[in-house]
């Protein structure tokens, strides 16, 4: 039930860190999940059947599946700030307002790296704080990773988040994905892991997690796991996906700069800078849903109606049209 043993061992070493102690210490109970939607999922149905009547504070806004996957396995949802729309960046005050006014030992969803939708992410300085609030607080941190790799280009840069809380000694969870970081979406492959306080219970954990699995999916599927672990498991094919993932990041935060240059070329009265602020797939580009409709409508455009792009889309022969149509519906 719990999947692939050397998928998930290689997996740790990908999230913890290669020489992590916890992974020495057999701290972490980890299991190979159905992607990162599973790996969430399996957390929400943990958390009710363990921890009942707690609720989860879920970022404003989030990736919407989020809310779907707490709902479903009946976790009451609660929200905490996290988007500021005039600055287009982090509403890094009144999200540490909200995790000092939530209850002591709140269940807190954070996304690792690459916030979906908005592509903005705390800085270092902002991930230590808000892990000496979570101290403070004694506040539990899900980590959803579904980015790893693909934001800055560097799978340990991207991790730094989680590193931070683990050097404060938080207990952890975190949800991997390799849809995108792997181009495995298809697959379904990634791994669900919770931090212990010692062996013992890492391994009650999870017998826990697979006794949740057992009759909702009973084993996650081999094919993609031994993708994985294969891949990890060699330096020189390892070496080699850390260059391609590289190649995948850089080529984003190409089109990120070339947009925003070529919204400024045009005469765009509209501060830009968000664009090559934000990391990763996704830019929050501020329109609103009228303006997104009639980039669909009048020009074939099809973004989602918040305002989000898909910076993954873009490339050399279509970015000049793009900036032209933005520059035209936000005139
Ligand atoms: N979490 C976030 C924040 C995501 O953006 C996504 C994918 O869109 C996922 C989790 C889950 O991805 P998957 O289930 O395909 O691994």
């Amino acid at each position: 039930m719990g999947g692939s043993v050397n998928m998930v061992e290689e997996n740790l070493k990908l999230a913890y860190g290669e020489n992590s102690d916890l992974i020495k210490e057999k701290r972490i109970a980890g299991v190979q999940a159905l992607s990162g939607t599973g790996a969430c999922r399996l957390f929400a149905d943990f958390q009710k059947r363990f921890s009942p009547g707690s609720q989860i504070y879920i970022p404003v806004p989030t990736w919407v599946n989020h809310h779907n996957i707490w709902r479903d396995a009946y976790v009451p949802q609660n929200t905490f700030h996290y988007y500021h729309p005039e600055s287009r960046g982090l509403d890094f005050a009144s999200m540490m307002e909200d995790i000092k006014n939530a209850p002591n030992g709140s269940f807190f969803l954070l996304h690792a790296c690459a916030h979906n939708p908005t592509g903005v992410d705390p800085t270092e300085e902002q991930w230590r704080e808000i892990s000496q609030q979570f101290k403070v607080k004694g506040h539990f941190a899900f980590f959803d990773m579904a980015y790893q790799g693909f934001a800055s280009g560097d799978p340990e840069r991207d991790a730094k988040s989680i590193r931070i809380f683990l050097e404060d000694g938080h207990l952890i969870g975190c949800a991997q994905s390799y849809a995108k970081n792997m181009g495995l979406y298809g697959q379904r492959v990634g791994c669900l892991s919770l931090v212990c306080d010692d062996e013992k219970q890492a391994v009650a954990v999870k017998s826990q997690l697979q006794q949740l699995a057992r009759p909702m999916y009973s084993n996650p599927p081999i094919h993609g796991a031994l993708i994985v672990s294969i891949i990890l498991g060699d330096p020189e094919l390892k070496k080699l996906w850390l260059k391609e993932v590289k190649g995948m990041a850089d080529r984003i935060i190409g089109m990120r700069s070339a947009l925003r240059e070529n919204l400024e070329k045009l005469g765009s009265s509209l501060p830009w800078e968000h664009i090559t602020k934000q990391i990763d797939m996704f830019c929050y580009s501020g329109m609103t849903p009228k303006q997104v409709d009639r980039m669909t409508k009048e020009f074939h455009i099809y973004i989602t109606r918040n305002g989000r792009i898909s910076m993954a889309r873009v490339n050399t022969g279509n970015i000049g049209y793009l900036a032209n149509v933005i520059h035209e519906v936000t005139k």
